[in-house]
């Protein structure tokens, strides 16, 4: 995937200006970059609300499972230990660099039966077929729509007879009250930045900015260490995630000839949105 650094003007609200006053200290990064890996594999391991659910799922289908968008492994190493077959996919080098690192460490029977394939989850073409596709924590907004469009036509041709696509999406109240009262969904606070301090899995922690105004159709999400060294460069790592409400995605998989047969709300987490598991088969 680009790993091109993105530009600082990328970075709004107090995010942006926390940059601006680091000034040539800071290093922005792209959260999947070689660095960024790094920082969101240390916050990912903390982050399992929506393993639970997930695996659930799974369970009720019988077969091999595609992992979209693998990344360092964080649903990929569960979905392991439910003692399936797993072809984990995954666009970013330094991130499937992680996931194979995991893989060489881990016991022979969960490695031996994880396949890695560096590739594309909008246009990936795999041997055989899959009980489960599973692609979560809310991936698919990282798709534009001919992305997302190439990737429902690759998931149809790789679900096995009675398979599963299992995808997580974000929704915000806020958005979904916007409109129906006349209000804009808020209390009248400025919602638009929300600030979290978050500690990884190495000790180290972060402070974790979301930039989301009430209605956009993106969030940014910005990563600084939670203390600043007192000299040198700061590592700081953003991404740009588009956001697909739950009836849009709905409508764009029946479109593309895959209907959502069930909706599991997740918990969460400490933000102001909460994730929804969907579950689609191919249609009749
Ligand atoms: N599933 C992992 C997890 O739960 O920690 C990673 C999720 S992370 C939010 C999104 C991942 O999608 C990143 O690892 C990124 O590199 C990957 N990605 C982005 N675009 C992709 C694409 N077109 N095809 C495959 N992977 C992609």
């Amino acid at each position: 995937m680009t790993t091109s650094a993105p530009a600082r003007h990328t970075v709004p609200g107090s995010a942006g200006l926390r940059l601006a006053a680091l000034g040539d200290r800071a290093v922005l990064h792209d959260l999947y970059d070689e660095t960024g890996s790094a920082v969101y594999h240390d916050l990912s391991a903390q982050d399992t609300l929506e393993v639970r659910e997930l695996l659930g799922r799974v369970r009720t289908v019988p077969g091999p499972v595609l992992e979209l968008a693998a990344g360092s492994g964080r649903l990929t190493f569960p979905l392991l230990a439910l003692g399936r077959d797993v072809t984990a996919l995954e666009l970013s080098s330094g991130m499937l660099a992680l996931l194979r690192q995991r893989l060489d460490e881990a016991p022979a029977r969960i490695r031996n039966r994880c396949t890695t394939v560096h590739g594309d989850m909008s246009d990936f073409r795999l041997e055989g077929t899959f009980g489960a596709v599973v692609l979560g924590t809310t991936s698919i907004s990282l798709l534009d729509a001919a992305g997302r469009a190439g990737l429902y036509e690759a998931v149809r041709g790789h679900l096995a007879p009675g398979g599963r696509f299992l995808l997580s999406t974000v929704e915000r109240p806020a958005d979904e009250a916007e409109g129906t009262d006349g209000s804009d969904g808020t209390d009248g606070a400025d919602d638009t930045e929300v600030v979290l301090d978050v500690v990884g899995a190495s000790g180290r922690g972060y402070r974790m900015h979301e930039h989301w105004p009430a209605g956009a159709d993106a969030r940014v999400i910005t990563v600084f260490p939670a203390e600043e060294p007192a000299s040198g460069t700061v590592p700081v790592a953003t991404s740009t995630v588009g956001v697909l409400p739950v009836a849009r995605l709905t409508a764009e998989l029946a479109a593309h000839g895959l209907t959502v047969t069930a909706r599991y709300p997740l918990p969460s987490g400490g933000w102001r949105h909460r994730d929804v598991l969907l579950e689609a088969e191919v249609a009749a």
